[in-house]
């Protein structure tokens, strides 16, 4: 097994009294794990963690809930940072839209400007883009919708739609403009992720933990390894085998990024 993690956070608080140990753990368990930098700060401490361990990938963003704490200057100089990094990351993100969080009208539309920014700097850099598109409730599609439009008015030709808990139907969408899935391993407790694990081509899908966050065993803190459940729930709805799962995500995984 060749099992990837596209999407975890393994800079986070939630590891520093054991990150050794649990990087170890997923190095054993795994083939490539890509840690996401949030904002400034946290990008410093994603790239030393992946220069420290050769099969941990970093992609650098700002997450649409961290805009507010950042001035102007402040964004600039951070992208400054990115482009600088360029030749260590190996995507942009995670970046988006979050309307669960962001509400106030002022607020929304510095997110979108932001937003919009990075992709530019995706585009200038040519790296793929990872996408954190929440609705205000979990069914609402306003933010997908809307983050799927920008992509592809910007002519962005990689994106990856991070934990991905929308409809199938845009979904199809999704993968029809050319563009990435990436389902979480709580996936084993949702019935329209498996409908969209069943029904999107596999060439579209990656997987990923999003840990330290959505453990899906009920724990506290979630890990990388336990990516293992998602190929689980993949394999399991389309019929295949795990190992089949596995080399198809080896292979989106490559391309990709
Ligand atoms: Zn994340």
């Amino acid at each position: 097994m060749h099992i990837i993690d596209i999407h975890c956070h393994l800079s986070f608080a939630h590891y520093d009294r054991d990150r050794d140990r649990v990087i170890e753990d997923a190095r054993k368990a795994l083939e490539a794990v890509v840690t996401s930098g949030v904002e400034p700060e946290d990008a410093k401490k994603a790239l030393e963690i992946a220069r420290e361990h050769d099969f941990i990938h970093v992609t650098l963003g700002l997450h649409p809930i961290h805009v507010d704490e950042l001035s102007s200057a402040e964004i600039e100089r951070y992208e400054e940072f990115i482009s600088e990094h360029r030749r260590e990351i190996i995507g942009i993100g995670e970046i988006g839209l979050d309307y669960h969080w962001v509400k106030d009208p002022m607020k929304v539309r510095r997110m979108r400007e932001v937003f919009t920014e990075f992709v530019e700097l995706a585009k200038d850099l040519r790296k793929p883009v990872i996408l954190h598109l929440r609705g205000e409730t979990s069914s609402s599609t306003e933010a997908l919708e809307e983050g799927l439009k920008i992509v592809v008015d910007e002519d962005i030709s990689h994106a990856v739609f991070h934990c991905f808990t929308g409809k199938p139907a845009i979904a199809e969408r999704i993968c029809e403009e050319g563009y990435l899935i990436s389902l979480p391993a709580t996936i084993r407790r949702s019935k329209t992720m498996k409908t969209v694990a069943k029904k999107i081509p596999l060439s579209h899908i990656l997987t990923e933990t999003d840990a330290p966050y959505l453990s899906p065993v009920g724990e506290e803190r979630n890990v990388p390894q336990n990516v293992r459940f998602a190929y689980e729930e993949i394999a399991k709805v389309r019929k295949m085998r795990v190992e089949d799962v596995d080399s198809a995500i080896m292979k989106n995984f490559s391309e990709f990024f």
